[in-house]
This record gives C-alpha cells, structure tokens and sequence, in this order.
C-alpha cells in the first residue's frame, strides 16, 4: 500500500489501419509482415494510458510504458510519452519474434517483475490486429495478481491507514454493469467506454524527448528461452489468410412489392436469414 500510485500501460504497437490493404502474411510463418508498415498505438491503449493518467492527476504517482515490438516502433512510445508517459520499456530481442499471446504474456510479466514495485497494470481489453483478448488475463495469472477485464471506469479508491488499499471499478458485462472491489496491486483491462483519450500537445511533443525510453533485450529478463518465440509458442497456425471479397451485382426490377419478396427470396437462398 502506498501514497501514490506506480502503473504500467501495456501498449502494443499496431499496423496503421489506413494501410492494411498493403499487409501481407508471410507463407512459411503465417505471420503479420509488420515491416515497413506504418504503425500505431493501439486504439485501447490509449484508453488504458488516458485512464492511468487520471489516476495520476487524481493521485499521483508515475506512468511507466511497457511495450514488446521491434525497434522500428520506437515511435509509437515517443508518441506516448508525449501524450503524458512518464517513461517507458521497449522489449526487443530477434528471440522474443514469433512469440503468441502466452509467449507475450510470459516476456511482458518477466518485464513488470523487473519494475516492481507497481499497483496497477493497466491493458487495453484487446488489439484491432491479432484480438484475442489474451494478454491481459495470461499477464495477470504471470503475475499473480487479481486480473479484470471490460473495465469502463475507476470509480473508487480505498484507503487503509491513509494508503491506497483497493479500487472499485466498474466492469461491463452482457447484461449491464458491475461494481468490483480490486485489491491493489492488479491488472485491468480496459474498454473503449472508460474516458476519450486525450492527444499529445505541443509541449508534450517537446517535453517527450527529454523523457527516458529505455531498450530492454532478454539478456535484461530472467527468461527462460525455451518458452519464447515461435519455437516456444504453444499456438501453432495451421493457415492465415486474407478474407477474399466476391461482390456480385444485380439489379431488380419491379413495383416495391415485386422487389422486396424478390428481395427476401434471395436473402434466405443465401443463408443470411
Ligand atoms: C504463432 C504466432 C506467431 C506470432 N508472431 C508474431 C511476431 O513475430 N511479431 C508480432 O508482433 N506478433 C506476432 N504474433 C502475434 C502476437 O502473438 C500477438 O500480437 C500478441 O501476443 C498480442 O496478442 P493480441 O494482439 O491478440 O493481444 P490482445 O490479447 O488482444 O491484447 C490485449 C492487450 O494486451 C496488451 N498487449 C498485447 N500485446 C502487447 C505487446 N506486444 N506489448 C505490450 N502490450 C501488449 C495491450 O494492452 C493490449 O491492448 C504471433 C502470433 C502467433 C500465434
């Protein structure tokens, strides 16, 4: 328990969705080509990073940002450290490629172990590539700590001998809202409903190049490596591949009524009804 607050943000650097016509798979791999593709925080990320800077400007405290990707995305954490970061963590290592959400979790716990103390860990609830949603429950078990997801707010802090003891938070769920009580120090994972991420200033574009990013490699973790990259990840793809589109057109003639039973007809022939 403590006075102020130490959070890490997780922040997975993603492919820019205005070039995701130009993203190919590698054939041998079944992987994202990530190279050479323009890349972007995360859209969640940014919810998790607005929501551990209200925590800081409601408590105080530090915003460490943790990311695991390739050195071409250093970018990406200058642009968080200029929306507010304090400083951040670039994992990279030609070992950690390849590595699927459990790899992921296991390189990012090993990271947070190396930052503690922390009270809070703070995910997006899932990516706009890869999506599984994994990354934050796994790095909460890693870790040993209480995991929630679907968070949309931080409603309440709770003090014991003056210190922050616990947080409620309130998580949405298929048929509402719940209020939980989490006692620190936790992971959340957090929706796009928690707050509207604010965007880096001036000052802050100034400000971030002074600020910290350090370069972590696995010589800097207690990894161990038979657990990492493709060899030590358990997901094996079987295939990938681009959806393809097949659009066909046709035009129907006729009076409304003509046109909407047509319409429904070929709705159910095509399974959609
Ligand atoms: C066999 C296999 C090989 C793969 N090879 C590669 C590869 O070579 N290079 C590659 O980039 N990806 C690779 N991937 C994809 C990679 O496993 C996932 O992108 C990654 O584990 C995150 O999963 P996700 O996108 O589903 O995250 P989710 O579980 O949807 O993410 C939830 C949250 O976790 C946090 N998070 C997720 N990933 C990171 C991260 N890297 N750093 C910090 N925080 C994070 C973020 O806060 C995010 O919002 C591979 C996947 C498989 C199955």
């Amino acid at each position: 328990m403590r006075d102020e607050m130490r959070m890490i943000v997780c922040l997975k650097p993603v492919p820019d969705p205005k070039y995701w016509k130009n993203l190919t798979i590698d054939p041998v791999l079944k992987v994202l080509v990530r190279e050479g593709m323009p890349n972007v925080i995360n859209p969640l990320d940014r919810n998790a990073l607005e929501e551990a800077l209200i925590i800081k400007e409601r408590r105080g405290g530090e915003v460490i940002i943790l990311s695991m990707a390739p050195p071409f995305c250093l970018s990406v954490l200058r642009e968080a450290l200029a929306i507010g970061g304090d400083r951040a963590i670039l994992l990279s290592d030609r070992a950690f490629a390849g590595s699927d959400t459990l790899a992921t979790s296991y390189i990012l716990a090993e990271a947070a172990k190396r930052l503690a103390p922390f009270d809070l860990v703070l995910c997006g609830n899932e990516t706009i590539d890869g999506g599984t949603a994994q990354v934050g429950p796994q790095l909460s078990q890693f870790l040993g700590l209480e995991g929630i997801s679907f968070v949309c707010r931080v409603e309440e802090f709770l003090f014991e001998e003056g210190k922050i003891r616990s947080l409620i938070v309130r998580r949405k769920t298929d048929a509402g809202y719940l209020s939980m009580e989490v006692r620190l120090p936790a992971l959340l994972s957090v929706v796009k409903e928690a707050n509207i991420p604010r965007y880096a200033t001036f000052m802050g574009i100034l400000e971030a190049e002074k600020k910290e990013i350090q370069v972590w490699n696995g010589n800097d973790l207690n990894i161990d490596s038979s657990r990492i990259g493709l060899t030590g990840s358990p997901t094996k793809m079987s295939n990938l591949f681009m959806p393809e589109l097949k659009r066909k057109r046709e035009i129907v003639k006729g009076t409304p009524e003509v046109v909407s039973s047509l319409m429904i007809d070929k709705i159910h022939q095509a399974g959609l009804l």
